[in-house]
């Protein structure tokens, strides 16, 4: 076991801590040797850290979902060193030019909260009680079957974002060069590189790697490969995730999930065998239920550094606006019992969330009547009203009979696994767009006996 050290440079002289650094030619990388396999890509923290200056950064951050503080710190840190942009790339103030720089076959999967600073493999960042002269944090790196990493109490620590915290040192900073250690890489002689065995000042400038060690990772794990997988937005409705992007394997996919409780081992929360779609730019799957806000990660068919996808940040709640609910269309017509029945629906109409109720008011009490759907608009005389659903090439379907209760209204929960929505070709598949009428007997009227409520239009969702 390796155990290399972040310095403060005024302490380092006199404690001889610069003999860390291997003779080398000026101004490049040097590696530990070794790297870490994809079944060690997972960060966790056990948030131990004492300071109150250490978590006071309670503001919610999209890009770094369900988490605050120190935590968050480290989360960037890691993601810094991430082969693209970590979503947007938003979050710190230091880097305007966005969080993964890396540019190499690396991504971290962050795995949330750690219940203790675990063993010398457990890839926890914590805080460790005491000093130790000028040092301020120091990485324990078995490389290819882990590591861990601990922060020196004796110091005032800062989980930022601000980058202006006078003589705290700076948890992201620090962090992102003890990361790359974990990662492989040994100190740097280049200047301005993260990997430079001392900071000067917070350590506000360590986030952002320089092109050093950028070089430095891309030797480990190679650069950036142009089949390796890639996330370019994630979706959620209901409890389904569709995961869009590029370089998918046509099977065998799996997608990576945050844990979503304290504790675990750090393995992510994986769905497997999954098949991509669209000629493999787009996942969908369940989310599972141990899973948790963080990142999610798709690992194409293989173990290789270059099948792993980047870390793209979800908070797994569902996404309101990419599922519409229905709009109203056409004309009701005036029956026996008033102006008109209305159509109507309850929930949005989401494959997955399976929560999708057709309604109609203003029905004679009693009659009978039936829910149908087609693929097309039209506007025709029908009976006593006016027909507003057409085939349109897809055909016309039509539910069960339903009655109107004595109020005059109908309620039906639609089930997504039976006839007729479920299979066919009158399918409600995610993204078919549907034309919903309801047709109902009204022989108090004393016209043709039956009449016609306004319609809905609507696009199924995931
Ligand atoms: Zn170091």
């Amino acid at each position: 076991m390796q155990t290399k050290h972040l310095i403060l440079p005024a302490l380092a002289v006199g404690l001889g801590a610069l003999l860390l650094v291997p003779a080398q030619d000026a101004g490049a990388f040097t590696l530990l040797g070794g790297s870490l396999s994809q079944s060690q890509r997972d960060f966790r923290v056990f948030n131990n850290f004492t300071d109150s200056t250490a978590n006071d950064n309670t503001t919610p951050d999209p890009s770094f979902p369900g988490y605050q503080g120190a935590v968050v710190a480290i989360w960037k840190a890691s993601v810094e060193w991430g082969s693209e942009l970590h979503g947007d790339g938003s979050g710190d103030p230091h880097q305007p030019n966005g969080l993964g720089s890396g540019g190499a076959n690396f991504d971290a999967s962050f795995q949330g909260l750690a219940t203790s600073e675990g063993t010398t493999n457990s890839n926890v960042h914590s805080e460790l009680s005491g000093s130790s002269g000028g040092v301020l944090a120091f990485t324990e790196t078995p490389i290819s079957d882990g590591w861990r990493i601990k922060y020196y109490s004796g110091w005032t620590w800062d989980d930022g974002p601000d980058t202006n915290i006078g003589s705290r040192i700076d948890i992201q900073g620090v962090a992102c060069h003890e990361y790359g250690h974990a990662l492989g890489l040994d100190h740097s002689t280049a200047t301005g590189a993260t990997m430079q065995p001392a900071i000067s000042g917070s350590g506000v400038t360590q986030r952002s790697i320089s092109s050093d060690d950028i070089a430095g990772v891309q030797a480990v794990y190679g650069v950036k490969a142009g089949n390796k997988p890639r996330i370019t937005g994630v979706t959620v409705v209901g409890n389904q995730i569709t995961i869009t992007g590029a370089n998918f394997a046509s099977t065998s996919n799996q997608v990576w999930f945050t844990q979503g409780s304290s504790g675990g081992t750090g393995t992510p929360i994986k769905v497997t065998n999954l098949t991509s779609t669209n000629g493999g730019t787009q996942l969908v799957c369940n989310v599972p239920s141990t899973a948790g806000p963080g990142d999610v990660l798709v690992r194409n068919d293989g173990t290789a550094n270059d099948d792993l996808s980047n870390a793209w940040p979800t908070d797994l709640q569902p996404s309101g606006p990419t599922c519409l609910s229905p709009s109203n269309y056409c004309v009701s017509s005036p029956n026996s019992v008033g102006s008109g029945a209305v159509i109507d629906s309850v929930g949005l109409p989401s494959v997955a969330a399976n929560d999708f109720t057709l309604a109609c008011y203003g029905v004679p009490p009693n009659q009978f009547g039936i829910f149908f759907y087609g693929g097309s608009q039209v506007s025709s005389a029908f009976g006593d009203g006016i027909l507003c659903v057409a085939s349109g090439g897809l055909g016309v379907y039509r539910f069960s009979p339903k009655q109107a209760d004595a109020f005059g209204d109908v309620s039906m929960p639609v089930n997504w696994g039976a006839a007729p929505v479920a299979s066919g070709s009158g399918q409600w598949a995610s993204g078919t767009q549907w034309f919903v009428q309801f047709w109902y007997r009204d022989p108090a009227a004393g016209g043709s006996g039956f009449n016609l409520s306004d319609a809905l239009d609507m696009t199924i969702c995931p």
